[in-house]
């Protein structure tokens, strides 16, 4: 481990596309050594790590949005009064990872509705029969890589862990990656499925990752986690033993230690530059619920039609980790998990750091919303970012944020170069490799909002240049 001094040393000077997964950087050290890139340590509150997880009851309906990947909008394939099982394709499109029913009912409506991001999109209504009847489905038969991407695709996968990325497109890019990750670190918050899933579907992750790197012809696994999940690190370590690739890495339980180019970065030593994402870099990096998914899909032939999610927050009387079917209603999940709604002042979907505030309940649950958090109080400095800013002071210059970041930006100049509209010190301090981590605002004692900020100036420098 390098000295402390050698890690603040750390400058990004050229980038790509922000965003929490997927996104592209080039990372050059002014200390060139095979250095590990730091976060924060969060305060983890993971109160639900030792829940197992629970079905919820069935809702009499679900709705469910066309845009469940990230970038893309399906097209309704089904009509307003057929009836359809679970698993029955409701949505497609050219290439793009199909949508299917998760209960067994009629479909009452197709709609128009704005989704959880606040993109309108189109919407299927179905309501369920409570009798749960799947469609046929039969187990996928592979010879390839193209018939295997091909598999996972008509499976509807994507991500899941939070980022709703087309997996079969990952995989695309990844056709000559020579090493897995699999990514069970889940650095914040409340969250814990990919720490449940570790604990309770290890097969299916084994079974993920052997046709991962047999159809894909990759040879070395690496397991990554954060070694304070030390019940999940036995649990992976059983599994990789006697299996020929596979290892596990414990990892420092900093915030963001799952971002792509940190993870790739301290994983493999490798530096994902300008424009690249792991794949250039010959890595594909799966999160543990996406792989284990994938070997469960292989196993019963069953597309993606439920997920895990941990419900969680001051609000929430019994905090759990439950399998919700796609679509269900928030407000349903939340009666389930005994929740004061009438109490909150915040409900997020996903993390406390790079999660998003919500105000209607009856919106639906999508595959890639991982968490559901509900608090009463505004979220105080040291509990994430997605606090109001309405108390923030002004800056004290003590360099936290400039510390705290993973790419080693300069959150505080970046504010106010985009406040000013200072287009030359917008290139020169680089808000685009941004990977929307929420560190800076946490670690803010002036209760800045700095992340939103840089996301803004990124894209005031991005709209600029296009000009
Ligand atoms: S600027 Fe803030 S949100 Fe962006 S990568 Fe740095 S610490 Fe994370
Ligand atoms: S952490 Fe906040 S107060 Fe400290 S330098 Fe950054 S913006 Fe200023």
């Amino acid at each position: 481990m390098p000295p402390a001094s050698a890690e603040i040393t750390l400058r990004t000077f050229i980038g790509g596309v922000g965003g929490y997964g997927g996104m592209a950087a080039a990372i050059h050290f002014k200390e060139l050594i095979a250095m590990k890139i730091r976060g924060i340590f969060l305060d983890r509150e993971k109160s639900t790590e030792k829940s197992v997880t629970i079905a919820v009851p069935l809702p009499e309906k679900v709705i469910i949005p066309m845009t469940q990947c990230k970038g893309q909008e399906c097209t309704p394939v089904v009509k307003q009064g057929e009836w359809v099982f679970a698993g029955t394709k409701i949505g497609d499109g050219s290439r793009m990872a199909p949508i299917h029913s998760s209960v067994s009912g009629r479909v009452a409506e197709i709609r128009n509705m704005y989704d959880s991001w606040g993109n309108e999109c189109s919407a299927v209504v179905i309501e369920a029969d409570s009798e749960q009847k799947t469609a046929p489905s039969s187990i996928p038969s592979c010879t390839d890589r193209t018939s295997f991407i091909d598999a996972v695709r008509a499976s509807g996968c994507i991500t899941l862990d939070g980022t709703a990325q087309d997996t079969a497109a990952l995989l695309e890019k990844a056709h000559d990656a020579d090493t897995l990750i699999v990514n069970g670190t889940e650095s914040q918050q409340y969250i814990t499925n990919d720490l449940r899933c570790m604990m309770d579907n290890a097969d299916d992750i084994l079974s993920g990752i052997r046709l991962i790197m047999q159809y894909m012809g990759i040879q070395k696994t690496v397991i990554a986690l954060s070694a304070d999940f030390k019940d999940a690190v036995s649990a992976m370590e059983k599994l990789a033993q006697g299996n020929e690739g596979i290892s596990v890495m414990p990892l420092r339980a900093d915030h963001p230690n799952g971002a792509e180019p940190v993870l790739v970065n301290n994983v493999t030593g490798r530096q994902i530059h300008h424009g690249e994402t792991a794949a250039d870099q010959k890595v594909l990096v799966l999160d543990t619920s996406t792989v284990a998914f994938i070997g469960e899909y292989f196993r019963t032939g069953m597309p993606m039609i439920k997920r895990r999610i941990t419900v969680d927050g001051d609000l929430v009387r019994t905090p759990c980790s439950v399998e919700i079917p796609i679509g269900m209603p928030i407000s349903e999940v939340l009666a389930f998990a005994d929740t004061n709604l009438e109490a909150a002042e915040k409900l997020i979907i996903g993390g406390l750091m790079n999660g998003r505030t919500i105000t209607d309940p009856e919106l639906p649950m999508c595959k890639g919303d991982n968490a559901l958090l509900v608090f009463m109080k505004p979220i105080e400095a040291g509990k994430g970012r997605l606090r109001d800013g309405e108390d923030s002071t002004a800056c004290i210059r003590c360099g936290r944020c400039v510390e705290a970041c993973p790419m080693g930006l300069m959150p505080l100049k970046i504010e106010k170069a985009f406040d000013k509209k200072r287009l030359s010190d917008l290139k020169r301090l680089r808000p685009d490799i941004c990977i929307s981590c929420g560190n800076c605002s946490y670690v803010c004692p002036a209760k800045r909002d700095l992340t939103n900020k840089v996301i803004a100036a990124a894209g005031y420098l991005d709209r600029r240049e296009r000009d």
